[in-house]
């Protein structure tokens, strides 16, 4: 894990009543495991699962309807960084689960794209 690079810098395009805008910029406090110059990780504040992080661009994207071309750099880093924080947290091996809840069947609660990194204990199926 990298510990050099934890300093919150400005969310890009950033959503004044949004809560990850606001822990992206330090506005907010979080526990940070990651960041880079296009995504960061913290953890969860209300964990479902013994490790439960989540992967979140700078950039505000509300949801998938609103990506574009131009963001797909931004998408791969999302995958790329959520399997070498995984692989952090030492769930390669035994595996884990990545989640975008999108819409409001989904119940996704914060407006601002994110995986939600799932893992360490056994999960059933999903719903
Ligand atoms: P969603 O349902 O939108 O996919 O997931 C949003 C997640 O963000 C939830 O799991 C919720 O617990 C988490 N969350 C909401 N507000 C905060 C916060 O202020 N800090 C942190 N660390 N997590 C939050
Ligand atoms: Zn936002």
């Amino acid at each position: 894990m990298t510990q050099a690079n934890l300093g919150a810098g400005p969310a890009l395009h950033a959503d004044p009543n949004c809560v990850f805008c606001k822990i992206i910029a330090g506005e907010l406090p979080s526990r940070m495991v990651y960041t880079d110059d296009t995504v960061v990780v913290f953890k969860d504040i209300r964990p479902r699962m013994p490790v439960h992080l989540l992967v979140v661009p700078r950039e505000h994207i509300p949801d998938l309807e609103a990506i574009e071309p131009r963001h797909e750099g931004i998408l791969a880093r999302l995958l790329l960084v959520a399997a070498k924080v995984a692989a952090d947290e030492g769930l390669a091996r035994r595996g884990y689960r990545l989640v975008l809840n999108d819409g409001a069947d989904s119940g996704q609660e914060v407006f601002h794209i994110h995986l939600h990194v799932l893992g360490g204990r056994r999960m059933g199926p999903m719903a």
